[in-house]
């Protein structure tokens, strides 16, 4: 049953509005998962990229825990596997970024630097950003020997030394795939233990090319036209040191790219979209998925569930709306 999208707002859309019936803000495994499950819903959602299609994963070397693939697969063939199937059932996927959201009323409004759109329903699976170590030289170096993309990198720093920041899963994975390039990896953890997987620690203390400075912090990154080196401090005795380095890959977690949806959505202290198992947003019509809404499990198959989640609730939130609709006709 189609709605009748001019009872929702009390008007009719724009002639540069463009009318959908789910409307799909990101295109990692979230988004593309969800625009699979809206598409064979036949709800012909449309998806805004974001700055990047395919998100966090499009830069990841290799995927290793995604089932169906024994061997592995490179992020960026999963995420083109993703939008295909998804198109293959008529999934729009559109270049574009939302800049300006309103949620205050359906239709929602999605402002994008070219174009203005209005949906029925929303999913939002606008992913996270890599987190930054905010201390000098870091922003000034960024490109220049400070990066946050060991995939995209790596390849830059051929037999030269670089620094890795952080004890997480990325960072073991990323460092391991530096050390096929570089001469040395140095890892730099705040703590003594360090958070990643067993099976990740033991690799990277196995490989020769991989040390680990623990209970210590950057300082500073330093360099002019790139990066020479860092400051480091060890914050168990407090010395501080220098290691001459000609690269700092960061890896230190993520922040959810939620920053449109402030005021708008329930978000919780750290920034994630609250949802319910539902996938439900704090407003109805508006659903969320991925590692916006994930504070917990940032997987690229828990990201693809919970997007699958999101377009069926989506589809029962349309089918609802449209049967209420019916009855209040006819009442009239
Ligand atoms: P993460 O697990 O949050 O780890 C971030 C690391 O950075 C932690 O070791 C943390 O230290 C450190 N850190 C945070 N802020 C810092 C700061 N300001 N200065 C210095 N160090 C700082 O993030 P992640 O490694 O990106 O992983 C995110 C999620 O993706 C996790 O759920 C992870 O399991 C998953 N993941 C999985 C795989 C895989 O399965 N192969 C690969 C990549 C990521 P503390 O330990 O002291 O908190």
């Amino acid at each position: 049953m189609e709605l009748n999208l001019s009872n929702f707002s009390g008007q009719t859309a724009a002639e540069n509005q463009k009318h959908n019936r789910v409307l799909i803000l990101g295109s990692g495994p979230a988004g593309l998962s969800a625009a699979l499950y809206a598409a064979r819903a036949d709800l012909e959602p449309l998806v805004l990229t974001g700055m990047e299609l395919g998100g966090q994963v499009s830069l990841t070397f290799a995927v290793d825990n995604y089932p169906g693939f024994p061997e592995g697969i490179s992020g960026a063939d999963l995420v083109e596997r993703f939008q295909k199937q998804a198109e293959r059932f008529g999934a729009i996927i559109e270049f574009d970024t939302a800049t300006q959201v309103d949620l205050s009323k359906r239709p929602f409004k999605v402002q994008t630097y070219g174009a203005t759109y209005l949906a029925d329903a929303m999913i939002i699976a606008s992913g996270a950003n890599a987190r930054h170590l905010d201390i000098p030289g870091e922003k000034e170096l960024t490109g220049r020997g400070v990066s946050y993309c060991a995939t995209c990198d790596a390849y830059f720093f051929k037999e030269k030394n670089v620094i890795v920041v952080g004890g997480g899963d990325s960072a073991l994975e990323e460092s391991l795939f530096l050390a096929r390039f570089v001469q040395s990896v140095s890892i730099v953890h705040r703590r003594d233990e360090l958070r990643a997987g067993a099976i990740l620690q033991s690799e990277a203390k196995k490989n020769p090319k991989i040390k680990f400075f623990l209970n210590t912090v950057l300082t500073e990154i330093t360099g002019t036209e790139a990066v020479t080196g860092v400051r480091m401090k060890n914050v168990i005795t407090g010395e501080e040191s220098q290691l001459p380095v000609d690269g700092v890959f960061v890896f230190v977690g993520h922040t959810p790219n939620t920053q449109l949806f402030e005021g708008q959505l329930e978000l919780d202290p750290a920034g994630y979209i609250m949802s319910d198992t539902l996938m439900r947003t704090s407003v109805p019509g508006v659903f969320a998925a991925g590692e916006a809404a994930d504070p917990h499990y940032r997987q690229v198959i828990t990201s693809a569930g919970m997007g699958a989640a999101a377009a069926m609730q989506a589809n029962h939130f349309l089918e609802n709306a449209a049967r209420e609709e019916n009855e209040e006709v006819s009442y009239a």
